[in-house]
């Protein structure tokens, strides 16, 4: 409860400062592991709020384990008549095609990204090629398929080829976004925003920085020098 106040609360926030944001959450922190239900219970009084407020809520998807009850509590708040919540489709898992099949019916709106878990190779795709491929085939057809769609990655080539795949099909710039995190790449988000299209620029908050820094050096090791390099400045 008091995690569903913390985010009520930076809603409000988010209200009064007339900011253009959204939220995204973690469906463990409100209960998942534990409870379906309880989870339900705590995002339905988020999505509650921010729709008061005219905001939408974004679910992060993920580990596996988690992706069956994610996208049913999707289902479940789609179905109780709440528009303003997305999900995510993750490219590297092999069931995502199939996920995004089952979600298109809602007009949902959908970010796709690579994947950021470790997972089995008989769930998910090991190599970088193939999750790249899964990527390109899931935008295309979640646009095709009426979909407003978040396009969350820092590849530039994959960024290309879909500004090019909806210029070719005449979707419009108001069917989808660019999203990136905070930090990286600051140039790409600039050059993109300027060239006129939604970019979206995603930061952490709260006090769980520790497992999302591990997540990040993990996609990245790298990520450790810019990091430390980051700290000793301050
Ligand atoms: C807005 C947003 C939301 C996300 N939400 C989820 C989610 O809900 N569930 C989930 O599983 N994953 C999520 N992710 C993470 C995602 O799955 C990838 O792990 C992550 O985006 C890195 O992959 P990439 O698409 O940027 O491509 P990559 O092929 O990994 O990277 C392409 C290029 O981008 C640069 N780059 C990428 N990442 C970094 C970095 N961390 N630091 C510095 N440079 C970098 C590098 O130059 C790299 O060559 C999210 C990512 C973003 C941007």
């Amino acid at each position: 409860a008091a995690t569903v106040r913390e985010y009520e609360a930076i809603l409000d926030r988010i209200a009064q400062e007339e900011l253009r944001a959204n939220i995204a959450l973690k469906l463990t922190h409100l209960g998942l592991s534990f409870d379906k239900e309880t989870a339900y219970a705590n995002l339905e009084r988020i999505v509650a709020h921010a729709d008061r407020l005219g905001q939408f809520v974004r679910i992060d998807m993920e580990q596996s384990s988690f992706v069956e009850s994610t996208f049913e509590i999707y289902e479940r708040l789609r179905a109780a008549g709440h528009e303003n919540v997305g999900v995510v489709l993750q490219a590297y898992l092999h069931r995502s095609p199939a996920d995004l099949e089952r979600l298109l019916p809602l007009t949902p709106n959908l970010r796709v990204v690579k994947g950021a878990y470790l997972e089995a190779p008989a769930i998910a795709y090991p190599e970088k090629h193939d999750v790249d491929n899964a990527y390109v085939r899931l935008v295309e057809r979640a646009l095709s398929g009426g979909a407003y769609v978040a396009v969350a990655t820092h590849d530039e080539r994959i960024i290309r080829h879909v500004q090019a795949f909806a210029e070719r099909e005449e979707i419009g710039r108001e069917r989808f976004e660019l999203q990136m995190l905070y930090g990286v790449r600051p140039a790409l988000q600039r050059r993109v925003a300027a060239a006129g299209y939604t970019v979206l620029v995603a930061t952490p908050f709260g006090p769980d920085w520790y497992p999302y820094l591990m997540r990040r050096l993990a996609e990245r090791p790298a990520n450790l020098f810019f990091f430390l390099r980051n700290i000793l400045r301050r």
